[in-house]
């Protein structure tokens, strides 16, 4: 149930475990450094042009190597060192690629971040509005590892156009719901969209960047020979067959699914007394804020007892956080990965009151039994490759 992770299928882990990886490719179809490259150039403008029609965007790259690389394309085309990113707080959801001290971005370029509002857990758009204003970035990200809601792109474009910067909106979580058509699109609000290609659309790991004809150039550069080498062609492979396959109808029931799921999951925690961040969950996450419910209780403590059965979630900061976050207060969890072994809502409701029992009876054995009989059922039931 970690919130970034899924299953590729058996066609996309073929394609990402084939040849391809022995072949250098440096450059792009048609223009490359090195000769023998006519299957590679089919297979990345398959993926290319796969992920402009997903997406709507006018241009793909699908080299970056993960989303990380993906944004540090777009800073790398855009920004001189010291310029100024304003990005959502990490203790509030945002990722470390958006400007922490501790990552390449938040030690190049000058960072400052927004948040969310503490009563109502939603970003605080007009709180957003005035630090662009007094701060004036030349980058605004919007995008996030664990925020519950939908971003608002159309409102964050019309800050960035107030004052004159980029939007980067960094979609890596939600890739597959975007796709889908279950999530906004922010295609026409930003001016590059990254994401991650592993994560809700189960394309393999990796990384892409979507623009405009405008920035094409320029983030083709800035990609390779900027910031990367040789392409990871089996990587590129997995990406145009985990595209075709999210171009299916079926993949647009999945995207409904997941969130079906997660709200299903967030019913039942809401039911057992544990406040969400924000109240629920509008996509394939929800954030538990344990504080109120079990103060005693830290988000490594509870993630220790689940994993102790078999539940695999994260420890996650909340809004607000006091504990350090190798501690937390919260949990993050997930459905996309259980979601593709085809555990639907009355799984979910099951899993949500045995994570609600385990937390309230943190020292039952018996119960810890029990329970980890009952996971192991579900798994053998709901096998991932036949
Ligand atoms: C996961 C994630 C990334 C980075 O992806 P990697 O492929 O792990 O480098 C970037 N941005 C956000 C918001 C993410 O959640």
């Amino acid at each position: 149930m970690i919130a970034s992770e899924n299953y590729i299928s058996a066609a996309v882990l073929e394609a990402q475990g084939s040849v391809l990886t022995n072949k250098y490719a440096e450059g792009y179809p048609g223009a490359r450094y090195y000769g023998g490259c006519e299957h590679v150039d089919t297979v990345e403008e398959l993926a290319v042009s796969r992920a402009e029609d997903l997406f709507g965007a006018e241009h793909a790259n699908v080299q970056p190597h993960s989303g990380t690389q993906a944004n540090m394309g777009v800073y790398f085309a855009m920004l001189d060192p010291g310029d100024r990113i304003l990005s959502l707080d990490l203790n509030h959801g945002g990722h470390l690629s958006h400007g922490h001290h501790v990552n390449f971005s938040g030690q190049l370029y000058e960072v400052e971040q927004y948040g969310v509002d503490p009563e109502s857990g939603y970003v605080d758009y007009e709180a957003l509005a005035d630090h662009a204003a007094a701060f004036e970035p030349d980058l605004i990200v919007s995008g996030s590892s664990a925020y519950p809601r939908e971003f608002d792109y159309g409102r964050i474009e019309e800050v960035a156009e107030s004052v004159g910067a980029y939007h980067l909106a960094d979609i890596a979580h939600v890739t597959g719901l975007v796709a889908a058509g279950v999530h906004a699109n922010p295609i026409g609000n930003a001016d590059f969209v990254t994401g991650s290609t592993h994560k809700t659309i189960r394309a393999g790991r990796g990384g892409m960047i979507l623009t405009t004809e405008e920035h094409a150039e320029a983030i083709d550069k800035s990609i390779f020979p900027g910031g990367q080498g040789g392409p990871l062609m089996h990587n590129i492979a997995g990406k145009a067959v985990g595209f075709e396959e999210a171009l299916e109808p079926e993949f647009r029931a999945y995207a409904e699914d997941v969130v079906a799921n997660t709200r299903a999951l967030a019913q039942v925690f809401t039911d057992r007394g544990m406040a969400l961040v924000s109240g629920g969950t509008d996509k394939h996450l929800l954030l538990v804020d344990l504080r109120d419910s079990h103060p005693e209780t830290t988000g490594q403590d509870a993630e220790e007892r689940l994993e102790s059965v078999g539940i695999t979630v994260n420890k996650n900061t909340v809004p607000g956080e006091s504990r350090s976050p190798f501690v937390t207060s919260g949990i993050r969890v997930g459905t996309p990965a259980l979601t593709t072994r085809g555990f639907g809502e009355s799984e979910m409701e099951t899993i949500g009151h045995r994570i609600a029992d385990l937390l309230d009876s943190p020292d039952d054995e018996e119960l810890t039994a029990e329970v980890s009989a009952e996971v192991d059922e579900l798994c053998e039931t709901h096998p991932i490759y036949e």
